[in-house]
């Protein structure tokens, strides 16, 4: 009967102090070189937020586990869907506003459909005596075109798309948050 061998979970040793020359201070590069001649080794460096740091450390896994990396090609293309997906996950916190506020366009624009949403849609109301009825001294006319015998007349005046852009512009200049900034 076979007996399966399992191999023993890969556990990360720290082994190695690294430092980067460019870190560090010329004379100390110095000093380190020749304080610690039998501790330098050759090797490659991949620094942790290099592409292939993954993929290293999958491979050196692999082999310790005396299993070939399947395929060097496969490792990265998952290595970079994964990086693709970090990168969503930040765009969806970027875009997911604080509480109380909401995902607002910076202007309003035809293009965005607030022109057509809000043309004509607010007017200022002003009520206007009659200049007809007024000046007869009577009671107003019932057949009046002005004020159909109500002595007064009420008249709309829309707000222009001008100020509308105006008052909302000054609302998103003065209240909009920055994505993630610190509140
Ligand atoms: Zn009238």
């Amino acid at each position: 009967m076979p007996t399966e061998i399992k191999a023993a979970p890969f556990d990360r040793e720290e082994r190695y102090i690294v430092l980067k020359l460019k870190r560090l201070p010329k004379d100390e590069v110095e000093y380190l070189r020749d304080c610690h001649p039998k501790a330098m080794v050759e090797c490659v460096v991949v620094e942790n937020d290099w592409p292939e740091y993954h993929l290293v450390w999958a491979m050196l896994e692999h082999r310790m586990a005396g299993k070939p990396v399947p395929n060097f090609n496969d490792w990265r293309r998952a290595d970079e869907l994964q990086q693709r997906l970090t990168a969503a996950d930040e765009r969806i916190d970027e875009l997911t506003a604080p509480a109380g506020y909401c995902l607002m366009p910076t202007s309003l624009t035809a293009e965005n459909g607030a022109k057509a949403l809000l043309m004509g849609e607010f007017s200022v109301s002003q009520q206007h005596v009659c200049p007809e009825c007024a000046t007869t001294g009577e009671a107003p006319d019932d057949d009046c075109d002005i004020c159909e015998g109500l002595g007064s007349y009420t008249q709309h005046t829309p707000i222009s798309w001008d100020t509308m852009k105006e008052i909302y512009s000054k609302v998103v200049g003065s209240l909009a948050k920055t994505p993630n900034t610190p509140q």
